[in-house]
């Protein structure tokens, strides 16, 4: 399948000003890669350290799709049970979501079921994207199982390393293309 969305691997140089404007977010448990996904997509880093991630945090990048350019306010936040109260507000507004587990804890692909929910309960049915994070650790997860859960929930699905950088960008592209194609 080709990808019309341009790479972002490379900085996107792009003097088009945005022409569409959307807020994104990322969920799952904590330490299954959040922050190093988002992190690795927006700035090309990644800190091989655990910085536990209060209350929330955005960036924002510019993605070009076709003829349009998309300006995502991408929102972080703790998984922590702790933050219920914020993720509530959190989800207020969303257009998108990025629901990641980490292919090495069977346990956080098992609670993908409960954050879909909180998220639809919070959002309602926007576009969401399956992430399977940890790519470059041995799996726990069949992809299989993940692939068939992202097909009964009408979701792309894509095994990304953020250690690695493989298949970030197509995680939040697709998110991108998803999130146009609700709206133009
Ligand atoms: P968050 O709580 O979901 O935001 O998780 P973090 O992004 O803080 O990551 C938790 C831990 O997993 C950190 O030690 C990261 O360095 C590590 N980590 C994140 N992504 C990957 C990855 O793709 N591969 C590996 N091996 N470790 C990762
Ligand atoms: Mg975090």
């Amino acid at each position: 399948m080709s990808n019309p969305v341009q790479s972002s691997t490379q900085p996107i140089v792009t003097h088009r000003p945005y022409t569409h404007i959307a807020k994104a977010v990322v969920v799952g448990d904590a330490a299954v890669g959040k922050t190093s996904l988002l992190v690795r997509y927006v700035k090309g880093l990644f800190n091989p350290t655990y910085v536990l991630t209060i209350g929330v945090a955005f960036n924002i990048k510019d993605i070009v799709v076709g003829e349009h350019v998309l300006r995502m306010q991408i929102w972080d936040t703790g998984g922590q049970e702790r933050f219920g109260p914020i993720r509530q507000l959190y989800y207020r507004g969303t257009k998108g979501v990025l629901l990641v587990y980490d292919r090495s804890s069977e346990a956080s692909f098992d609670r993908i079921d409960y954050w879909l929910k909180e998220v639809k309960k919070g959002a309602g049915a926007v576009p969401m994207v399956l992430v399977g994070n940890k790519a470059d650790l041995p799996s726990k997860v069949p992809a299989q199982a993940a692939r068939k859960f992202a097909k009964e929930h009408s979701m792309f699905f894509v095994e990304t390393s953020a250690k690695d950088d493989t298949n970030v960008d197509s995680a939040f592209n697709e998110l991108a293309k998803s999130i146009l194609n609700a709206v133009v």
